[in-house]
């Protein structure tokens, strides 16, 4: 059957573009449909964004990407989960980790058990990690693709990486897909005067470039979506503060951490991520709280090695685009939204939008209960995200600093707040389906940032006292078997897929 759509222009090489530009070839195919990316090099890309979730690998195997093949041209590492460091009070850690705690009972999940064993032994620190795989191999600094077994615990993964060396990998197999590429600086937006649909774009040397359906992935501008479209921004700020950071790569001195580290500073938190080649820094920060300079000193007064460059400051906003997608133009990456980098969903949304996008693919044109339904699924992944980052600043016993004290006190979503209540009070964290962040994370992290909750599952004390400390002792034991004998992150990637700055690096 015949598309009404059959010109497809990707505004924007960054990740976002080069990483729709690949999908889309590999689904639609080159055949039926023109795929056109338009980027400029003159403007670049933000540069920065290095850490990932675990769906990162459907995407790359959707793509047929070789995974060690991959890691060795983007500088990859393994990631097990963030480590927090500093976010509760200062001293304390918890890794935020990828798999499972423990395993679920009759349909029950681990964390009922685990909590009445916690109340049983008369509290104390929540220590729930050791019952998880990637939290023992991440603090052991060591990893191994396990295989996934019933009964025994995950080592679930996902990746740190160059994210400018991801695009221009995915760049190269776009085009041999028969993604063709124009090196352009757009200058002018042209529209369908009576739709307001966008029909074509014009460079700075007056090419025109047609199309019947546009991707924006043109960064924090916006250029079609917002500059073009207006179609308006709904401004998360009050909830989320951070707008800055402040970001460096160094040289990498320790061996590969196989995780990403946040650790809480006065007015914001530093991220660190080990590529092969370097270490990623950056300084997430409010500007009413800290100024820019200040920042810029702090950051580099806590780097492990040497500045390979000057720092960068990003300016942002948190929050999302009203609508992902308005007549035919569809946002995805930064011209959708920002929810600062947290816990690394910004390439995930611009995978999950990119495939929710096809699955509702216009080949008949722009049925409005499509567009609709898109924007709907949109904005429940934004949502869900956004209530997650809030509750690391929310949920702290920190408030050592203004920024602390603003974000302890400051108000926060309803749905948020429902949220923590039923925890605090159950053991429950309303997860359900489409959620990004479920059952796992919410309890790391809310545990983590020193939440305990009141009660549990009244299953749970259907165990009887000794199943349960047999229970517990097993699966902390299968843990524990899971981990030994693999070997460290390094050892792992050097053996495997080391890149060639790796190859050049002596450790110590
Ligand atoms: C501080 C910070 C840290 C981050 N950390 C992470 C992280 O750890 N994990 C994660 O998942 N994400 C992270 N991100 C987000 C991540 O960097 C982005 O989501 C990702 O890089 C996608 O960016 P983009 O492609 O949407 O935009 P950009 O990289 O800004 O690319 C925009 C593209 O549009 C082109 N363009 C713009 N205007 C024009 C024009 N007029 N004509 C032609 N071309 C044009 C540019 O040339 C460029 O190619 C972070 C972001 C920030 C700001």
């Amino acid at each position: 059957m015949q598309s009404v759509v059959k010109k497809i222009v990707i505004v924007g090489g960054g990740t976002a573009g080069w990483m729709t530009a690949a999908c889309f070839v590999k689904a639609l195919g080159s055949h039926f449909y023109d795929i056109t990316l338009v980027e400029s090099e003159e403007i670049g890309t933000v540069g920065v964004g290095e850490a990932t979730i675990p769906p990162i690998i459907q995407y790359n195997s959707f793509l047929g990407i070789d995974e060690n093949d991959f890691i060795r041209e983007t500088n990859a590492t393994f990631k097990l989960g963030i480590e927090f460091v500093d976010w509760r009070r200062k001293g304390h850690s918890y890794i935020h980790p990828f798999s499972v705690f423990g395993k679920d009972i009759d349909g029950f999940t681990f964390q009922h058990y685990y909590f009445r064993h916690y109340m049983e032994r008369g509290g104390g620190e929540i220590d729930i990690g050791k019952y998880n795989a990637p939290t023992e191999a991440a603090l052991q600094g060591r990893f191994g693709r396990v295989k996934s077994e019933p009964g025994k615990p995950d080592l679930t993964y996902a990746f740190q990486f160059d994210a400018a060396l991801y695009a221009r990998y995915l760049r190269r197999y776009s085009e041999k897909l028969g993604v063709v590429r124009q090196e352009g600086r757009i200058v002018k937006v042209n529209q369908n005067p009576e739709t307001g649909y966008v029909t074509s774009v014009q460079t700075s040397d007056d090419r025109t470039i047609e199309g019947d359906l546009f991707i924006d992935c043109s960064g924090f501008r916006g250029l079609l979506i917002e500059e073009t479209l207006k179609t308006g921004y709904t401004d998360w700020s009050h909830w989320l503060p951070m707008n800055r950071a402040a970001a460096v790569p160094c040289d990498r001195t320790d061996e590969l951490l196989p995780y990403t580290r946040a650790t809480a500073r006065e007015a914001g938190w530093q991220w660190r991520i080990p590529l092969q080649h370097r270490t990623g820094n950056g300084y997430v920060f409010c500007n009413d709280f800290i100024s820019e300079d200040e920042a810029v000193e702090s950051l580099l007064s806590r780097l492990d090695g040497k500045p390979q460059a000057d720092p960068r400051i990003l300016r942002f906003v948190t929050g999302r685009r009203n609508k992902a997608w308005n007549k035919n133009v569809v946002a995805l990456g930064l011209a959708s939204g920002f929810l600062e980098p947290l816990e690394s969903t910004s390439i995930h949304l611009v995978q999950s939008g990119a495939f929710k996008f096809l699955a509702l693919f216009p080949r008949h044109g722009f049925n409005p209960h499509i567009v609709d339904e898109y924007n709907r699924q949109i904005e429940h992944d934004y949502d869900n995200i956004k209530d997650f980052i809030i509750a690391h600043y929310k949920v702290t016993e920190r408030d050592d600093t203004p920024f602390w004290r603003h974000v302890q006190q400051m108000s926060i979503p309803d749905s948020l707040r429902d949220r923590l209540d039923v925890f605090r009070a159950t053991s429950q964290t309303l997860s359900r389906e489409p959620d990004l962040f479920r059952e796992v994370s919410w309890v790391a992290v809310l545990t983590g940032q020193g939440m305990v909750p009141q009660d549990y599952h009244p299953a749970a004390d259907a165990m009887d006292s000794d199943d349960l400390r047999v229970h517990l002792g097993s699966w902390r034991n299968a843990v524990i078997e899971r981990v030994k004998g693999l070997p460290s992150h390094e050892d792992f990637i050097r053996r495997h897929c080391a890149s060639e700055a790796l190859k050049m690096h002596q450790t110590g």
